[in-house]
């Protein structure tokens, strides 16, 4: 069953999205070498005090998770693309670092992700970041009432594949808003056409999750996903509606 939000529902989940942009922002701007993992969730959750929201991942207990998330963000470096805890480790130079997170504004989640280059980092570093980045957008330009949910996994994999690189499969996007993980689920490859149809009211989170040379994860024992060759990968996510007036990116 695929929950359906009223435009003032939508109209809320705008307002928290646009708080968890704006934090997201922050943290990015923050992240350089020497700050911490626990720098950047300490900045996040002093953030949501100041602009009246709950992070939402925070004391979340997925379903087969050993323990409820300790952090307010996910701070994945390099070959970890999600679900990384953050810990005391000290960004460098040339990393890459992922930074998740949801917020919980009136009761109604959204969840949005960026990737960050700390100082210089390769030239292929640069151009996965990028496709990752354009492979997302071509996930939202595929969302329309009316379309599949297939279509706008089709859309993100054929950016990926163009530019030579890879989706991590097992990993997927998802609907969001009355809960943190709602139907549909939304992969990042698929079939044109295939899938749920996407209707007024549905919100979803597209995020695509890109590494340069596999498309398989492992789980490491802090529960976080890595690619399995270990090579570097990088996501974004953002937390788009289905309007009467046409899609609507509320984060
Ligand atoms: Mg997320
Ligand atoms: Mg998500």
């Amino acid at each position: 069953m695929i929950p359906i939000k009223t435009e003032s529902e939508i109209d809320v989940m705008a307002q928290g999205g646009a708080v968890l942009a704006t934090i997201l922002r922050a943290c990015a701007a923050l992240a350089a070498p020497g700050v911490t993992l626990l720098d950047i969730d300490a900045t996040a959750r002093a953030l949501c005090k100041k602009y009246g929201v709950e992070p939402a991942f925070l004391g979340y207990r997925p379903d087969g998770a050993s323990h409820p998330y300790p952090a307010a963000v996910c701070a994945s470096l390099n070959d970890v693309v999600v679900h990384g805890v953050p810990y005391h480790r000290q960004l460098r130079s040339g990393d890459v670092l992922k930074i998740d997170m949801g917020v919980i504004y009136q009761g109604l989640y959204t969840d949005s992700a960026t990737t960050v280059a700390i100082g210089p980092v390769a030239p292929l570093t640069r151009r996965l970041i990028a496709s990752t980045r354009s492979a997302l957008e071509a996930g939202i330009a595929a969302t329309k009432v009316g379309g599949h949910v297939g279509d706008i996994g089709y859309a993100v994999e054929r950016q990926a594949r163009k530019d030579g690189f890879f989706v991590l499969r097992g990993l997927t996007g998802h609907g969001v808003g009355y809960e943190l993980h709602e139907d549909p689920v939304i992969f990042n490859y698929g079939k044109r056409h295939a899938g749920p149809v996407l209707k007024e009211g549905m919100v979803i989170a597209i995020e695509p999750m890109l590494a340069v040379s596999s498309p398989d994860i492992v789980q490491n024992d802090d529960e976080s996903y890595s690619s399995a060759d270990g090579s570097m990968t990088a996501h974004f996510e953002h937390t788009i509606a289905l309007t009467s007036h046409g899609r609507r990116v509320l984060t």
